[in-house]
């Protein structure tokens, strides 16, 4: 696996292989990698001739009181992960190659960003869109691959490529989850071991909502509030959103109707946590 740091040498690789008609596979990351970002190099590697993974805690995509500096960091043990995989190419940029100073321009993402997360998480997606736009630049992949567990980020994510005309097949990956349920995360490290036994109340939250429209029920605020009950049973649980809405707009739905994704946020302790379930 080449390890390639700066900006320039890696556009000047990936354009060689563009003009090889060498098919690249794309995973961007922040690293401390887990089985969810397995999946998603699997799947490249499926796809792809050769696959490329970024690591990169994108300072952009923090807001001033986030875990941007206590993220965790841990590229020994990615570097070796990603070895086992048969990754070819690992891009870990400085933050000052990626912005320099005096960097200034930045993608907006519109309407789409102040949904669900965006509305805790102010500039977020406009940070994460700004990243993957530079990263879509330095590596002009053929296939970009993406985690459903951050739903709504693969949603805006289509529509910049889509509204930029960028030419990028998106490819997402389903959530990998733990065996209770839990959605892996980087930042399940960060909880205690009474947190980590509460956590899994998400996902059990997300099975009942699925089992109520299956029985019938139409009404998103009578699964929701089912939905906070179950999860505010948990110790240490305090409910950011849950929402139940549109997949391609994120609008909430009135009635619940087929497709719907229902797509959550809980802090347990100090860690947010995110997940979803689409209904389709
Ligand atoms: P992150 O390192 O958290 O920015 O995630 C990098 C990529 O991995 C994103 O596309 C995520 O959606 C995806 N990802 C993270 N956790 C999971 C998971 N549990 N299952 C599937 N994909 C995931």
């Amino acid at each position: 696996m080449k390890t390639i740091k700066r900006p320039h040498e890696m556009k000047r690789i990936t354009r060689s292989l563009r003009e090889k008609d060498t098919k690249v596979g794309f995973v961007p990351t922040m690293g401390a990698l887990h089985e969810g970002h397995l999946q998603l190099v699997r799947k490249a590697k499926k796809h792809s001739d050769v696959v490329i993974v970024s690591i990169f805690v994108n300072p952009t995509q923090f807001g001033p009181k986030e875990d941007y500096k206590r993220y965790p960091r841990d590229l020994k043990r990615d570097i070796s992960l990603l070895l086992n995989e048969k990754v070819d190419m690992l891009f870990v940029p400085d933050v000052s190659d990626m912005y320099p100073q005096g960097h200034k321009s930045s993608v907006k993402v519109g309407e789409l960003g102040n949904k669900l997360c965006g509305k805790s998480r102010p500039g977020h997606f406009n940070g994460v869109a700004t990243i993957v736009k530079k990263f879509l630049n330095i590596i002009n992949p053929h296939k970009l691959f993406l985690g459903a567990k951050d739903f709504q980020q693969q949603v805006i994510i289509r529509k910049m490529i889509k509204d930029l005309d960028l030419g990028v097949d998106v490819v997402t990956v389903p959530t990998v989850r733990e065996k209770d349920g839990l959605a892996k995360s980087s930042r399940n490290r960060y909880l205690s071991a009474k947190e980590r036994h509460s956590a899994a109340a998400l996902s059990r939250s997300l099975t009942l909502a699925k089992s109520l429209v299956k029985k019938g029920q139409r009404d998103p605020n009578k699964i929701i509030s089912d939905m906070k009950a179950l999860i505010l049973k948990e110790s240490c649980t305090r409910i950011d959103y849950i929402s139940i809405c549109d997949p391609d707009t994120l609008e909430k739905q009135n009635i619940v109707k087929r497709p719907a994704l229902i797509a959550l946020a809980v802090f347990v302790g100090k860690t947010r946590l995110i997940d979803n379930l689409l209904i389709k």
